[in-house]
């Protein structure tokens, strides 16, 4: 048995009952009610307002119910209702984001994953710290511009869709920015760009095994992002930048992308480190998570950032994957976290992978 994540008090409310899988409409919602259903949990769907409409366009998807409430922001005030209905969390990234990190880590419902990720997620200080003492290749930080070598993106803390991001071929070409605002100046990263969907399981003892539990691979995409993924039809961004034509990183779709699969083994070895690595800081990061970055043309796979949850690109393989598929044939992420539920639940084992 590994660490419980949940306290007996927090997890009283599922005591005998068959758990309620709940989330916020919107995101990758869809997914995980049509996965819940799959594997036989009833559902909730959270929603602002009436249920939204698209739901009735998708019957295999549609939660068997739904609960309104104001603002996504009014969800401290409906947790009584939601223990009344054994209700399990799923997070995904809208509902964090909209609620606020430290308003969803304070909500006295089961969540599912470990909640304590949230604190070394938000803080982008901190989760590089995670991942470099995990041994895993991340861009590099520039503190001092006289180090600089090679190409360099400015990131402001916090800039939502790279709002106000800057690009420089060069340190002299960083003489043009002129800050607003706190920011990073991080290396450039040229390569090719995988979003890498893993699930860890810290209840199953089969498969690519780690010290504790095991690690599936079950997708990856390509974010599609404006305007940067086509900017350059309109030419080169240094005389774009002087027309007043900026790059940003809008997130507006997501494309499916399989890798090289000499590669595979690095994708699992950098998934395990930081696993290993979650499990020593803070009792391991349970359930889906994400991780981006850049495979350059040494082979090298740098990681600009991590997700800690289901991210949206998953929503390409509602009905499995070219990696599920292997696992099981149309096997979803949304699916995974219902087995996962319905798994520990038959063993005993819902405080090892709910917080
Ligand atoms: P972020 O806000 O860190 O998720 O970055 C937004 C987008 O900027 C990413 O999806 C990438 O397309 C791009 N990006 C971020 N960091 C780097 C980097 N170090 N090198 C190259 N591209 C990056």
């Amino acid at each position: 048995m590994g660490p419980s994540l949940a306290s007996p008090e927090r997890l009283a409310c599922l005591e005998g009952r068959t758990p309620t899988v709940a989330t916020l409409c919107s995101h990758s919602s869809l997914q995980i009610f049509h996965g819940a259903r799959a594997e036989g949990l009833p559902t909730l769907g959270i929603c602002v307002g009436e249920p939204p409409r698209f739901y009735d366009a998708f019957p295999l998807a549609r939660p068997d119910r739904f609960l309104s409430v104001p603002r996504v922001k009014d969800l401290p005030s409906v947790v009584e209702r939601l223990r009344a209905e054994a209700a399990i969390l799923v997070p995904h990234g809208s509902f964090v984001e909209y609620l606020g990190p430290e308003a969803f880590a304070a909500l006295d419902v089961p969540v599912f994953g470990n909640r304590a990720v949230l604190g070394w997620e938000s803080d982008r200080r901190k989760e590089r710290d995670w991942l470099e003492s995990a041994g895993v290749a991340m861009p590099k930080l520039y503190e001092d511009p006289a180090e600089i070598q090679g190409p360099v993106i400015v990131k402001y803390y916090g800039a939502k869709g790279g709002k106000g991001f800057f690009l420089a071929k060069n340190r002299d070409a960083l003489a043009d920015f002129h800050p607003t605002g706190p920011h990073v100046v991080q290396e450039y990263v040229l390569g090719t760009r995988y979003y890498m969907h893993f699930f860890y399981s810290p209840i199953v003892h089969h498969g690519y095994r780690l010290s504790r539990g095991s690690l599936e691979l079950l997708g990856m995409d390509r974010r599609d992002e404006a305007n940067i993924d086509e900017l350059y039809k309109l030419g080169a961004q240094e005389e774009l930048l002087k027309a007043g034509l900026r790059p940003t990183f809008v997130v507006t779709g997501n494309v499916p992308v399989i890798l090289r699969e000499s590669l595979l083994p690095r994708a699992f070895d950098v998934a395990a480190r930081i696993i290993e690595r979650s499990i020593e800081l803070f009792g391991g990061m349970v359930g889906p998570f994400c991780i981006e970055g850049i495979m350059t043309e040494d082979l090298e796979y740098k990681v600009f950032e991590i997700s800690t949850r289901i991210v949206a690109g998953t929503n390409l393989f509602i009905s499995g994957s070219p990696y599920s598929d292997l696992i099981e044939p149309g096997l979803s992420t949304g699916r995974r976290i219902a087995r996962e539920i319905r798994n520990a639940r038959a063993d005993g084992r819902l405080a090892e992978v709910l917080s």
